[in-house]
């Protein structure tokens, strides 16, 4: 099958790049040199793929849909720095590529539906990899890069930042695309942390806390987490019980979190 036969399939979230001033960009931002290990997921018909093969990478990609896969492997099978995995992204185990801690560097026109269950499946292999450029919808790359004290600023901004330093690069119009998007979309660079700049002593009460503040954001921390923390140990965490939860930052939140981890039973 041609490129030119093959439909875009909504279920896949595929919006095909076609802009080449738009793909330059993209490639230039992430500028990737001869040696470094490389993941794309979903390349559908390669728009980006190709840029990146030539940089003289080693390129790992991961495609769900069959029909894209003689596509791929017509255009890119020969070339010995390409390597294709059919199957799906969010249950690959990145362990498989072998590659050295925070060596990986991953790429991807996302689609839509999957990219915050996405990063969140990278995140937990976050000490393989050096860096991420995703393309995604503009909202979330606002809410990835977002400052605590506005609306933006919640759990996916929490825990992403909790793990990366975030940069919002730059928005693309859904002209870029076929078929265009109904949203707008941006580019966004994640980088892991080597070293975190707020540890939690246990990840996962950070992760049930801001679960918990934000459930109901316009309500106070004394309020929302009234079943995981009292006031007296809010204010032993530093943090005053009266404010909203989109008004505290990230160490906030970590102090909040290990003050759970000193109240083991606060946790069932
Ligand atoms: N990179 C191409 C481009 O920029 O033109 C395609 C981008 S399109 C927005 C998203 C791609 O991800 C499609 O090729 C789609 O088939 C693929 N895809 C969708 N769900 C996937 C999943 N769970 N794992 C891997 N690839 C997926």
């Amino acid at each position: 099958m041609s490129e030119y036969q093959h439909r875009a399939r909504k279920r896949f979230g595929q919006n095909f790049l076609h802009d080449a001033g738009v793909i330059h960009r993209i490639l230039r931002a992430i500028h990737a040199r001869e040696g470094e290990r490389l993941l794309e997921i979903g390349p559908g018909q390669g728009a980006l793929t190709e840029g990146l093969l030539s940089s003289g990478a080693q390129l790992d990609v991961i495609e769900l849909d069959l029909d894209l896969i003689p596509i791929l492997q017509g255009k890119f099978g020969h070339l010995a720095n390409f390597r294709l995995n059919q199957g799906d992204a969010l249950k690959f185990d990145f362990n498989r590529l072998e590659a050295a801690p925070h060596s990986l560097r991953v790429v991807g026109n996302l689609p839509y539906n999957i990219s915050t269950p996405l990063i969140f499946h990278l995140l937990d292999n976050a000490e393989l990899i050096r860096d991420m450029h995703f393309m995604l919808q503009k909202e979330v790359v606002e809410r990835l890069a977002a400052e605590p004290g506005g609306g933006d600023w919640g759990r996916l901004s929490i825990m992403v930042q909790y793990h990366c330093r975030v940069e919002h690069l730059f928005n693309v119009g859904p002209g870029a695309f076929n078929p265009a998007p109904k949203v707008d979309s941006a580019i966004v660079r994640l980088v892991p942390h080597e070293v975190l700049p707020f540890p939690a002593k246990d990840h996962r009460l950070l992760e049930r806390v801001v679960r918990e503040a934000f459930n109901q954001r316009r309500k106070t921390l004394r309020n929302t987490l009234k079943g995981l923390l009292s006031s007296a140990e809010i204010e032993a965490a530093g943090v005053d019980g009266s404010l909203r939860p989109e008004q505290l930052d990230l160490a906030a939140f970590v102090r909040l979190a290990d003050q759970l981890a000193v109240q083991p039973k606060a946790v069932p």
